[in-house]
Formats: structure tokens, C-alpha cells, sequence
């Protein structure tokens, strides 16, 4: 992401493009004294830069370009697990560098680029505490002790989401398995996976990784 925006602030510097995304290269020479100008001045740097976007799919530019929706539905609980309203809120989205000062490196790792934390190592698998567990990155409520059990995994496992529309599921294809990834509804955090080898009532186990969580111990399960 970063490297999509360091190259969105390139190109609008050097030729005031409005859509970045559309730009193919600033390699592509242009009558345009602006341009002329800057890149006298700016050199090689700005060659650098384009010769090492040249090389970039194009995909990975589209990348820059956010579809998801800015307004995004989800359950408000209190912090004693009680289940307030639905609400429409906007969507959380920051930076890389945003993200980075808000969290632990480890939970940034999880997070934000769906990492997976070692088993046993994290703060919740083995927590049995009545309460409710938060979004590290956003306070969503996502989980509640009622549904959290032991799975023998080393991480904190539960038969269902505190509330559907908090969570979001997406097919993951990474490191050549179909998974099902979770994540947050409202920031999009990455959260963990959800397979089908839970316990009743409803045979899911959705497998997270406690980085990803904040705890808020109450005395309702
Ligand atoms: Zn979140």
C-alpha cells in the first residue's frame, strides 16, 4: 500500500495528474515543461522511481484503488456484553504509518498484513474470563467468552462471532490452501480463520489470533 501511494505522490507532484492509478509510467515522456523542469531538478531519484514502477504489474497499482464500502454495518455491544443496536458507522480505514504507531509491531504484523502469531505464545488461548473481546485496531466488539472454548490449537477459539455482521469472511488461497479468512467488518483487520471441525451448536471454529484482540474482562459471560 505504501509503495502504491509513494508512487500516487510521485506522479501528482511531477505531472498533477488527477488519476493516478490510470498513469502507466513517468518514463513515458510528455511535452510538458512542468514536467521538464521538475525532473531536472529532481533527477535520479525520479528515474529510480520510474524505472522501478515500470516493473510493477499493474495490478498491483489497481491495489491503491480502495472498493470497499465507506459506510459499514455492525452491533454495538457495551462493554458488559450487552447487545445495544445495529448501527451504520464509517468504515475505519488508515495508513500504514497510522496503523504502526497505534499498535505493537506484532499485532501491526497480524493485522494489517494477515500474519499468524505462533501457537501457545499469545495473551487469550488459554484466558477463561467472562467478557467480551475487542477490535485491537478499532474497540469493534467481536467475540464473547459464551462461545469462546478450548480447542487444544494455542489460540483463542470460539463456535461464533459475538455478532454476524461484525465479522467478515473471505476466501483465502495464500501459502496453497483454501482457507476462510476473518476479519473486522469495521477496520478490516485481519483477525484469523474460521473452519468447520467446532463443537456444537454450530460446528465452527473460528481460530484468532489474540494479537488481534483486546480483552474486556465483565462479570457477564
Ligand atoms: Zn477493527
Amino acid at each position: 500500500m505504501s509503495d502504491s501511494d509513494l508512487d500516487c505522490k510521485t506522479e501528482h507532484v511531477g505531472t498533477a495528474a488527477p488519476d493516478c492509478p490510470a498513469e502507466q509510467s513517468l518514463a513515458v515522456s510528455t511535452p510538458n515543461i512542468q514536467r521538464r523542469a521538475f525532473l531536472a531538478t529532481s533527477g535520479a531519484t525520479i528515474v529510480g522511481l520510474a524505472l522501478w514502477q515500470w516493473r510493477k504489474p499493474a495490478v498491483l497499482q489497481a491495489s491503491s484503488l480502495s472498493s470497499e464500502p465507506k459506510e459499514v454495518t455492525v452491533v454495538l455491544f457495551s462493554d458488559a456484553g450487552q447487545r445495544l443496536k445495529q448501527v451504520r458507522v464509517a468504515r475505519v480505514a488508515k495508513t500504514e504509518n497510522e496503523w504502526r504507531k497505534q499498535l505493537s509491531g506484532n499485532a501491526f504484523d497480524i493485522t494489517r498484513n494477515a500474519d499468524t502469531e505462533i501457537a501457545f505464545s499469545g495473551k487469550y488461548w488459554n484466558l477463561h474470563d467472562k467478557g467480551i473481546y475487542r477490535c485491537i485496531c478499532c474497540d469493534n466488539a467481536l467475540f464473547g467468552s459464551a462461545t469462546k472454548f478450548e480447542s487444544g490449537t494455542g489460540w483463542p477459539s470460539f463456535w461464533a462471532p459475538i455478532a454476524a455482521e461484525n465479522v467478515t469472511e473471505t476466501r483465502d488461497t495464500a501459502y496453497g490452501m483454501v482457507r476462510t479468512a476473518v476479519s473486522c467488518t469495521e477496520c478490516d483487520a485481519h483477525l484469523g480463520h474460521v473452519f468447520d471441525d467446532g463443537p456444537e451448536p454450530t460446528h465452527l471454529r473460528y481460530c484468532m489470533n489474540s494479537a488481534s484482540l483486546r480483552f474486556v474482562k465483565s462479570g457477564q459471560g
